[in-house]
């Protein structure tokens, strides 16, 4: 019906003009729909390919460097008395393990092969080992002489028999088999002190008193050697077999000390992490493992030594310090920066942000080194904060990357993390360098000097990316896992031979085990303290992606820590550490006391002179300030020669300070 059809259309060219107006309408619609796919698309892939721009600075890039021919008895020669001897019982040998410990501990020795010139010191540690070429016949009674006289050897792998009657054992049984040493020292009990050897009055925590050298899990483990003590000698420590690990025997006036096991494998292969899982606990926990023997090396020199005098591990006379520090690896981990940042402020201290620059999305998350998070890392820095690096991708296989080139640059350095492959394309070097060089790029006068790695994971080639792109420091293990809470040196492929710039200071505590933080304050409050005990420091690391429960368990750890427990960032300390590593000494007698002189390299504040003799004042500099048994040393100047004089109250019994 056409009528009907056409009046069933009425007005057509209206409706066809509407029509012709719609379909522009969404021809109009569909082109700016398409431009706007184009226009994403085009900025995904631009983004993908060319993130905006960032301005990384030139990093330059070193070689490795050759092998230092540092020969230690040119770096540490005999000076006085009061150092304790190292004699070198092998001539190819180096010293370096206990070079460290003694260092470590502020502990004056010198190095030395001239058994004649050790001789003249009171305090003696033989190193490696003896075996029946070591010493002729005169020589080994020059030693046995030097014992009956007054001297004091601390000695490990004695297996010559000629030395039986002075190190007091009949026989020695090396075994790769034993797993624990239990050292004997007074049951816990406060009121009665007195009890042990001398050398033990550090190991009053339970997990001093047992320390484990290697996994059950591993049949064979470090080697030791279990003596079984002569009539007369005490045996000071025993492994699970029951055969002694340490001896002590008196002979004359002096006494002899032998450990059963060597200071290389209880103290460096638990420091480079090569040791047999040897390890109680990961992290969160208290765990002394390599510490003792450097608590037991301080309490002999302390016990056995004329001074006693030595550097402390902590400045300003106090007893621990707690580095604050924070890791930023995600994008919205930016923001809650600045409410820590405050926080800490307004508690008069600073923390260490360890911040992830990516700058590719990946599988893990978007990229976010940009703008929005650069400005809040600006306005972090202006305050007193501090910033490290986290790694560009922050891979879980970051400890199975290759070293690299050195010639990873940002943006050609194309890093993800992928689904089948966690780390496509990363390099130690790349992590390392380009996070650095973006860093130092992006915030204007910025050094970054201390790294952390994500997740904690650590290639053996971080020592040697560290050291090649300009870092000075590192905290990328745990206090658990290497057995340590005092900072140290970190070898070249973590190989316990060849020793880097780079001190590792490693983590105590981290912020996603469960509990949370906030219910793991007492807990905390108490391996902080047991730290305190020995002067070592706690590190704690909380993530910024959360500044409520977080920040209020850090306020609530910081309102409850002693007063005498010092809260810097990383870099405040690390810096002092190695100052304090730098600088050479020595302590003369005078009548009423004693002179110290100290060379110093680069400048440090707050250094401590602990005695065990109590003091009655100090002089020497302006601002220098002393207790009982410490001496507080103002700002030293970088390269320069201080020269003091401290005097001892004689007519007061000397008190024993207690142990830190
Ligand atoms: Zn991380």
């Amino acid at each position: 019906m056409p009528i009907n059809t056409l009046a069933s259309r009425p007005g057509w060219g209206c409706d066809h003009q509407q029509r012709f107006v719609e379909s522009k309408l969404v021809k109009t619609l569909r082109l700016v729909t398409l431009l706007a796919i184009a226009f994403l698309v085009a900025y995904a892939i631009y983004r993908h390919v060319h993130p905006s721009t960032l301005h990384p600075i030139l990093l330059h890039v070193g070689d490795r460097p050759q092998p230092a021919q540092s020969d230690l008895t040119q770096l540490f020669p005999e000076r006085a008395p009061s150092q304790v001897a190292i004699l070198l019982t092998k001539p190819e040998q180096a010293a370096e393990s206990p070079v460290r410990c003694l260092q470590a501990m502020g502990i004056p020795f010198f190095v030395t092969r001239d058994l004649r010139s050790a001789l003249h010191h009171k305090l003696l540690l033989l190193y490696p080992d003896v075996d029946g070429t070591t010493f002729d016949a005169a020589q080994a009674q020059a030693i046995t002489d030097f014992v009956t006289r007054g001297g004091v050897i601390f000695a490990q792998d004695i297996s010559w028999g000629g030395f039986k009657p002075l190190f007091g054992f009949e026989d020695v049984i090396p075994l790769r088999t034993r797993h624990k040493i239990v050292f004997d020292t007074p049951a816990l009990d406060t009121t009665n002190l007195i009890a042990g050897d001398p050398v033990l009055r550090y190991l009053n925590r339970a997990e001093e008193k047992e320390v484990p050298l290697g996994s059950l899990a591993i049949k064979e483990v470090i080697w030791t050697n279990g003596y079984k003590p002569a009539a007369g000698t005490q045996a000071l420590a025993r492994f699970e077999d029951d055969s002694a690990a340490v001896l002590r025997h008196d002979v004359g006036r002096g006494h002899t000390y032998l450990i059963g096991v060597a200071l290389n494998d209880v103290v460096l292969r638990n420091q480079q992490n090569r040791d047999y899982e040897a390890q109680r606990i990961y992290v969160n926990g208290f765990e002394p493992g390599s510490d003792v023997w450097l608590l037991l090396l301080r309490a002999w020199y302390e016990t056995y030594s004329d001074t006693g005098i030595r550097l402390g591990t902590i400045p300003q006379g106090k007893r621990s310090v707690l580095m604050l520090s924070h890791d930023v690896d995600w994008e919205y981990s930016f923001k809650p920066m600045l409410a820590f940042a405050d926080f800490e402020k307004s508690a008069g201290t600073s923390s260490t942000f360890f911040v992830q620059t990516k700058y590719l999305d990946d599988v893990n998350s978007h990229a976010f080194f940009f703008e929005e998070s650069l400005d809040i890392l600006r306005k972090v820095m202006t305050g007193n904060s501090d910033i490290g690096s986290h790694t560009v991708i922050h891979s879980r296989l970051f400890n199975k990357v290759p070293l690299g080139s050195g010639k990873e640059r940002y943006p050609s350095y194309q890093a993800r993390a992928t689904r089948d492959n966690s780390a496509q394309d990363a390099t130690a070097l790349g992590e390392v360098c380009v996070s650095k060089s973006l860093l130092d790029g992006e915030l204007r006068g910025h050094d970054t000097i201390i790294f952390r790695a994500g997740h904690l994971r650590v290639p053996p080639f971080l020592p040697e990316a560290l050291v090649r792109c300009g870092y000075e420091f590192d905290s990328s293990f745990t206090a658990g896992d290497v057995l340590s809470n005092f900072p140290y040196e970190l070898d070249f492929d973590l190989g316990m031979t060849e020793p880097t710039t780079i001190f590792e200071f490693p983590v105590t505590f981290e912020d996603e085990q469960l509990p949370p933080l906030v219910e793991r304050i007492p807990s905390m409050l108490d391996v902080i303290e047991a730290n305190a005990e020995n002067g070592a420091p706690s590190v704690i690391l909380i993530h910024s992606n959360n500044a409520k429960e977080k920040l209020e368990a850090e306020r609530e750890l910081l309102a409850r820590l002693p007063k005498d427990v010092l809260v810097e960032n990383m870099t405040e300390y690390a810096r002092f550490w190695k100052a304090r590593d730098q600088l050479r000494w020595v302590a003369r007698s005078l009548p009423g006391g004693e002179q110290i002189e100290m060379n110093v390299e680069p400048p440090i504040a707050g250094l401590t002179l602990v005695s065990p003799h109590r003091i009655q004042n100090a002089t020497g500099i302006p601002g220098i300030r002393w207790t009982d048994h410490e001496v507080i040393l103002p700002v030293l100047a970088g390269k320069s020669r201080v020269l003091v004089q401290i005097n001892y109250d004689r007519s007061r019994a000397s008190i024993t300070p207690s142990p830190r």
